[in-house]
């Protein structure tokens, strides 16, 4: 793989041209680098977007270096289009600034910057054939004639559609016009090529296909692809540097090695390939505990008895028939076959659910035993241990928080009205099927699910994130009250 990756860092800023300036908050997966600065070619710094008082980008940093193929991966609604859309120049943000080769472009119209997009949808004009959709930019330029023939004819070539010039765009398969519509946007010779899920419309076949031709193409090409998915697969196929956001954040930044290796937190875990996520105790270096049991693994670092997340992914788990000397025994409750090898589910005899990965089958029913070696044991940092919420003490036994009023124990030494921090443990909130039925209403945003219960994110009304343990099972969007008891609210004045 080229040198070329892991190129995004955050840079002290330059104040010049930027939309007033976002706070420095460190982003996860940025690591400082001291070379070249002019390698950049597209600068990212500080960015976010409001629409209304929707803030959907938070303070986005990154930086391509020429000819990377960098993509931008996230779950619906993260705010992927909208950066790609800022890039572009469609919109502008509320914060930060966008540099290119150095130069500010923030206000720059999109038709002066030296970037292509190609969408999702192939928007192609239907009137027209695929050598006067290609050719139509140029002509708007009023090159010669001839000039025209031969960059239509080379970016033909480029994207297969040699001897297609003629065909109506309407006769083509959606492939087929993705690659019009590609040709059309290359053919400017952009120095950045932005692309927009542009492969989703496609069927598998056809996104595999596509996909390899992409690579090929960046490849002869030689310039610098943003490219936008919520297809981790794809993400890991294409990129030289993944990004990913969530929530209007950058999570992580790396090559798809790193990425699917060393995820730094459980949502990228969750996000990018299958994972078993558990809660563990980091007693010292090298030695883990989860699962009721200490396990030898290779991280160090953390502080004696740190809590931390443990990620084991589903092909590195060993099974066998069960046997009396091995270190985790269960039984299988489920397994299916994926075509290339068998995806079992096996419950331990200590309780927790493991999603295993085998070219060997095991059936359901069956008794077996797993081995975990230390290099297949993945170690993070836990980002939270309880919640802390901001609110107000309405009176000496009520605060209002989340959009809700909650009843909490007698306060003295705080009067009415003060502002406060309230502290509530993960296994203090209850959720009711009833929004009513809750002191305040949230809806379910993430849902991961830790081998014995659930550790969901629940977004409240006023757009608060509480996070709550439980072993009943909610969907993603499932609109739910919150309720706390009242001993669990610690709460301290803010001063
Ligand atoms: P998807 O993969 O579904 O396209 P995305 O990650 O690309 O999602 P965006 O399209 O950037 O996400 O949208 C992020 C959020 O911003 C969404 O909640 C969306 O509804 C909102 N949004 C986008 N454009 C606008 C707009 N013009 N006005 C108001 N809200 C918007």
């Amino acid at each position: 793989m080229a040198d070329n990756i892991m190129s995004f860092s955050p840079k002290p800023l330059s104040d010049e041209g930027c939309i007033h300036r976002a706070p420095d908050i460190p982003v996860a997966g940025h690591t400082a680098e001291s070379s070249n600065e002019k390698a950049y070619i597209i600068e990212i710094d500080h960015l976010s977007k409001w629409f209304g008082d929707k803030q959907v980008l938070n303070d986005v940093s990154l930086f391509v270096r020429q000819g990377e193929f960098v993509t931008i991966l996230g779950p619906s609604g993260c705010g992927k289009t909208t950066l790609l859309r800022i890039l572009a120049g469609f919109n502008m943000p509320s914060e930060g600034c966008v540099r290119m080769n150095g130069n500010d472009i923030t206000d720059v119209p999109p038709f002066e910057r030296p970037m292509n997009t190609v969408f999702q949808r192939y928007a192609l004009f239907p009137h027209l054939n695929v050598y006067d959709n290609i050719a139509f930019g140029l002509k708007l330029k009023k090159e010669d004639e001839e000039s025209i023939d031969r960059q239509v004819r080379r970016v033909l070539k480029i994207v297969g559609l040699t001897d297609y010039e003629e065909r109506d765009v309407d006769s083509l398969s959606g492939g087929q016009q993705q690659r019009v519509a590609i040709a059309r946007a290359i053919i400017n010779k952009p120095q950045v090529l932005l692309l927009d899920e542009p492969l989703a419309a496609l069927d598998l076949k056809m996104r595999k296909d596509m996909q390899m031709e992409l690579k090929q193409m960046h490849k002869e090409l030689g310039i610098t692809f943003i490219y936008v998915t919520h297809d981790q697969e794809e993400a890991l196929t294409l990129s030289d540097t993944i990004v990913v956001m969530n929530k209007g954040r950058i999570q992580q930044i790396g090559r798809p090695t790193d990425i699917y290796n060393e995820p730094v937190n459980p949502f990228v875990a969750d996000f990018i390939g299958d994972s078993n996520i558990l809660n563990g105790i980091m007693v010292e270096d090298h030695k883990v505990q989860f699962m009721y049991q200490e396990f030898e693994c290779v991280d160090e670092g953390f502080q004696p008895n740190e809590h931390v997340d443990v990620v084991l992914r589903p092909e590195d788990i060993y099974i066998m028939a069960r046997n009396a000397n091995a270190m985790i025994s269960g039984r299988v409750t489920a397994c299916i076959f994926k075509g290339v090898h068998y995806e079992m589910t096996v419950v331990t005899d200590r309780g927790y659910e493991l999603i295993i990965q085998d070219y060997n089958m095991f059936e359901a029913g069956q008794e077996v035993s797993l081995i975990i070696k230390p290099n297949d044991i993945h170690v993070m940092h836990r980002e939270r241990l309880y919640n802390v919420i901001d609110g107000v003490l309405a009176d000496s036994t009520h605060i209002e928080m989340l959009g809700g009023t909650f009843e909490c124990e007698p306060q003295t030494g705080i009067e009415d009205g003060a502002d406060v921090k309230v502290r509530f443990g993960f296994d203090d909130v209850e959720l009711m099927d009833y929004s009513d039925e809750g002191d305040a209403v949230g809806t379910v945003s993430f849902i991961l699910y830790k081998g014995n219960h659930y550790h969901l994110t629940v977004t409240s009304e006023n757009g608060e994130d509480i996070f709550v343990n439980t072993s009943e099972v909610w969907d993603d969007g499932d609109m739910v009250g919150i309720k706390i008891l009242p001993q669990a609210l610690k709460i301290s004045k803010v001063e």
